[in-house]
């Protein structure tokens, strides 16, 4: 079927084995997991349009709560006008939040960009630098926006990155339970091999834009489908959705 020792039957993930699995078992099934992934989306990579470092690091600044799509209307503009850290940093926070105001949230992210930016210019000669501690010490960077530009932009995997997307995929395939990304980014470095750490969310958001979206997984069409302990997510949600239906408010009696 996937080419995988892992057919259906004998070794499928179900959410009883889940509970019983060593972290050895874990380990085999991740590997299994991005090997697939890697099989299916092998051109998967960060959809932030950037031609260096310092676009991908303010572009990822910019991505929070915002499509990538969104940012990428935006950013043409913004370099043209403000092509180093040097000219951005100086920029004044009114003509920067007036460009990237179509992203929300811009007069925070106009802050930790003109921040970020300062940053880069007094501590690091307007480079990016290329480690982690240095990074999340920059306003408004946290490990996710880290784990992209070092991953994205160097080719470092100190990391993977966990967005809303990659967390609730690995918490469906039963690779962490955690909705907080760092300690699921924690669990996740244990168990996926580490050479797959850069591909492997690029590969997952692709995943679950085509077949493993929040609402109506295609679980029947999922190269990951043995190794899923939710499979079949979708056959169970009317059942599911039935159960969590609102009751009919009872009908007050007349006093
Ligand atoms: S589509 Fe279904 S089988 Fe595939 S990862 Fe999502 S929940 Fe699991």
């Amino acid at each position: 079927m996937n080419g995988s020792s892992h057919g259906r039957g004998e070794g499928v993930a179900t959410p009883a084995r889940l509970a019983r699995e060593t972290m050895a078992a874990k380990k085999l099934r991740a590997a299994a997991i991005a090997g697939r992934l890697a099989g299916a989306y092998p051109a998967a990579e960060c959809s932030l349009d950037f031609a260096n470092p310092f676009q991908l690091l303010v572009a990822t600044i910019l991505s929070a709560q915002c499509t990538d799509k969104r940012v990428n209307m935006v950013t043409g503009d913004l370099f043209r006008r403000w092509p180093t850290p040097a000219a951005l940093a100086a920029a004044r926070p009114r003509d920067l939040e007036a460009v990237i105001r179509s992203t929300g949230f811009y007069r925070a992210k106009a802050k930790n960009i003109l921040g970020c930016c300062q940053g880069l210019v007094e501590r690091h000669g307007g480079e990016v630098p290329r480690s982690l501690p240095d990074l999340v010490r920059l306003p408004g960077v946290g490990r996710k926006t880290a784990n992209v530009v070092l991953g994205s932009a160097f080719g470092q995997a100190e990391g993977i990155v966990v967005d809303t997307h990659v967390g609730r995929i690995t918490r469906r395939l039963g690779l962490t339970r955690q909705t907080d990304a760092v300690r699921a980014e924690r669990d996740l470095v244990k168990a996926v091999p580490r050479d797959h750490w850069i591909a492997f969310s690029h590969r997952l958001i692709e995943h679950g834009r085509t077949i493993c979206p929040a609402r109506g997984p295609r679980c029947e069409a999922c190269p990951l489908a043995d190794l899923c302990p939710r499979v079949g997510v979708k056959a169970k949600s009317p059942r599911k959705l039935a159960q969590r239906r609102p009751r009919p408010a009872a009908k007050r009696r007349r006093p």
